[in-house]
């Protein structure tokens, strides 16, 4: 039986691992499910899952949820970020999803990783801003970390079992590895006219042709944002150059990525699009459990496709790999800046394209001092966010 705690739990990933969760309950217990505001969708989950803990990371959503919950509920409410920190560290707590969305992942996050927790990592954000520091809090404590993102999970799924055990370490080029190719389907906009996309609204650009996903992700992949934030996470988690990592788009989502080996051979792994299936996954790892992911049919299917990145529809792509060639201070302030930016154009104050307007400016302005702990981190992190505000104000 592994206890787990959800962190992320009323979010689209969290609704996936609940979801596994329910078709393999007699492997999993859940201790802790947590949440920021969302306390209609929390008391659902806790009427059917009735975890031991539910955390409300916003203190008046705990004290409503408290109330509502029914007198004879044994669910426990709490609050605080010290309470936060003990769900995830205790010890009776096997496995943490890190589910959160945004730079609010990484300290819970970084607690599961310091804890020796095995980690199953969705929260890209949290590597991109501190992917070096991770990594190294992951060797000391020997926590297991393994890559929820369905392009992160597909490579950790086809590389050898060698490298599957040094992730954050790898050795690719030891390993036959040439080429991690990272694949995107390109989002709601792949084929749009470009003279539209600066008028495309958060509904248009939250509507994935494939996956249903959290409102920021969503716009992420519209931007292609999201495959950038990839890019960064699989430097990390791979131990990947700049040469050693390809983006192909792929708009099917069929493939959900791929390596390329010197002999000329390319392994890939291939499903439906659905967030259960590198869940389950990473949940069973190394063995394999029932996911509830309908079984691949290749004739539905039909045809799968390849397009080279195109810069000039997504230049948040072109930001992000080169915020990934300078280095974690540029990428730290490109994941503030961003965070930013899509919520402006998530409440309708800036276009579609201003997004990467205002991540450029950010890229290019914040001053860049050097991070050697959290704290440096989390400074940078705030000063971006200060920096890309005032850039917002100014649209
Ligand atoms: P979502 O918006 O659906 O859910 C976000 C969750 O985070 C919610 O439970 C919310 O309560 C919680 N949250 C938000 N702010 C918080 C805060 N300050 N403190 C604590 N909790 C907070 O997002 P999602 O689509 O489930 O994505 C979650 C993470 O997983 C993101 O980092 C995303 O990049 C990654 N991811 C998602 C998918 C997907 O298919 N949805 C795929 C790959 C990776
Ligand atoms: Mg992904």
């Amino acid at each position: 039986m592994q206890n787990m705690v959800i962190l992320g739990a009323t979010g689209s990933i969290g609704a996936s691992t609940l979801s596994v969760i329910s078709n393999n309950f007699e492997a999993y217990s859940i201790y802790a499910l947590v949440a920021n505001t969302n306390v209609d969708k929390m008391l659902a989950l806790c009427e059917l899952h009735q975890p031991q803990i539910a955390h409300m990371v916003d203190a008046n959503a705990a004290k409503l949820l408290q109330e509502r919950l029914s007198p004879s509920s044994k669910v426990e409410v709490t609050t605080g970020e010290d309470e936060l920190y003990a769900i995830v560290t205790a010890t009776c707590v096997d496995t943490v999803m890190a589910a959160i969305v945004g730079a609010a992942g990484l300290m819970p996050t970084l607690a599961a990783v310091k804890a020796g927790k095995r980690v199953l990592l969705a929260n890209k954000e949290s590597l991109v801003m501190s992917g070096r520091l991770f990594i190294e809090e992951m060797k000391k404590s020997g926590a297991q970390v393994l890559p929820v993102d369905s392009e992160h999970n597909a490579i950790f799924q086809v590389l050898p079992e060698s490298e599957q055990q040094r992730i954050g370490f790898c050795e690719l080029k030891e390993a036959g590895i040439s080429h991690i190719l990272l694949t995107g389907s390109g989002g709601p906009f792949l084929s749009s006219e470009l003279s539209s996309l600066a008028q495309m609204t958060p509904a248009q650009a939250c509507k994935h042709p494939n996956w249903s996903m959290g409102r920021k992700i969503s716009v992420d992949s519209a931007s292609m944002m999201n495959k950038g934030l990839e890019y960064i996470e699989a430097r990390w988690l791979f131990n990947a150059s700049a040469e050693q990592i390809k983006v192909v788009v792929h708009p099917q989502s069929v493939i959900h990525s791929m390596v390329q080996y010197l002999d000329g051979s390319v392994i890939a792994q291939l499903g439906n699009p659905d967030m259960r299936t590198p869940i389950a996954h990473c949940m069973s790892y190394p063995q394999r459990i029932r996911s509830g992911v309908e079984p691949l049919d290749f004739f539905k299917v039909g045809q799968l496709s390849f397009l080279e990145p195109d810069f000039t529809r997504f230049p948040c792509l072109a930001l992000a790999i080169d915020a990934c060639e300078q280095g974690q201070e540029a990428t730290t302030i490109l994941n503030a800046s961003n965070e930013i930016s899509v919520a402006a154009f998530l409440n309708n104050k800036i276009k579609f394209t201003d997004i990467a307007k205002v991540n450029e400016n950010c890229l290019s302005h914040v001053p860049k001092q050097a991070l050697n702990n959290i704290d440096d981190i989390l400074a940078l992190d705030v000063q971006s966010r200060i920096y890309a505000t005032e850039w917002v104000n100014k649209i």
